[in-house]
């Protein structure tokens, strides 16, 4: 499969060969917008405050920094010495998501994942009910031929039981509001595989059989989509303005940095070039993007 994209300053066509579309769920498939993150984010936060009893006040920081250093909140909240049982969590989190009320079927999107004789594979840190619930709500469940998502690459649940540690027992809890990376303290490891740490990547290519040269990344990270540059693929940032360096760059969590967004588009008549990395913007993205953007696929 051909793929034609062109650089508008220097009018040479470039042409790529992807045998995979590898995408991201949560605000990639569906936009920001649909209000899906902020009903997780308000889930998460009570469960730290409810279920780990951390202080109220400190929730809204330690999700910011937990995402920004390990991907995922339940990922930093292993890392940082909170027992938790992930079934319960995800439960908490996603379980009672209005879906049918935020997500609507996406046919568009639906009809042009159908027709691409390529393989499509779902890369998510969601848990396999999410990524159940949102793609049959988007009505692309039989659309990829895999789905890599949290219990793929964590296999094993741990029962939090009594060794959840909550409710003023924080006892052994790196102080993460405290971390200031210049400090030279290092960051405790998490066992938790997830995005955009390259133990992940490396597994989903392995179970999916993906090349990373010849597959083209859909995700809404930054630094998720550095590290899969980093690591071969060619990467399509949704819903940022941002040029997006590859890992070896830069540290995990360094700022993007910007770009003249007038300069580079991505649609038959504009055509655009960047490096490995595209941008559009979500609400560009689904479902007219996605011809335009391998328009020779
Ligand atoms: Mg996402």
């Amino acid at each position: 499969m051909e793929q034609v994209l062109f650089d508008q300053g220097s009018k040479h066509a470039l042409s790529y060969n992807y045998d995979c579309l590898l995408f991201d769920l949560d605000d990639t498939l569906y936009p920001y917008s649909s209000g899906i993150a902020a009903h997780c984010m308000k889930h998460i936060q009570e469960y730290m405050i409810h279920q780990l009893g951390i202080e109220e006040s400190k929730v809204p920081d330690m999700c910011y920094k937990l995402y920004k250093y390990y991907g995922t909140t339940m990922s930093g909240l292993r890392a940082i010495g909170y027992e938790l049982d992930y079934d319960h969590f995800h439960s908490l989190v996603h379980g009672k998501l209005p879906y049918d009320h935020l997500l609507k079927p996406d046919l568009a999107l639906r009809n042009k994942l159908l027709s691409l004789p390529i393989q499509k594979v779902i890369f998510t840190n969601a848990d396999k009910r999410h990524t159940s619930e949102v793609l049959k709500r988007l009505e692309l469940e039989d659309c990829f031929e895999s789905i890599i998502c949290f219990e793929t690459l964590n296999p094993t649940n741990i029962d939090g039981g009594d060794e959840m540690k909550a409710s003023n027992d924080h006892s052994g809890i790196f102080d993460i509001l405290e971390y200031q990376p210049s400090s030279g303290v290092i960051l405790p490891e998490t066992p938790v595989v997830c995005k955009p740490f390259e133990l992940a990547f490396e597994q989903a290519f392995k179970i999916a059989k993906i090349d990373p040269t010849r597959t083209l990344f859909f995700d809404d990270s930054v630094q998720n989509v550095s590290m899969g540059k980093s690591l071969g693929l060619r990467t399509v940032l949704v819903g940022k303005s941002e040029v997006v360096p590859r890992k070896a760059e830069t540290s995990m969590s360094m700022s993007a940095r910007h770009f003249n967004k007038s300069r580079w588009t991505l649609n038959n008549r504009e055509p655009g070039m960047l490096g490995h990395s595209h941008k559009i913007r979500s609400s560009q993205f689904m479902p007219s993007n996605l011809p335009s953007l391998c328009p020779h696929i």
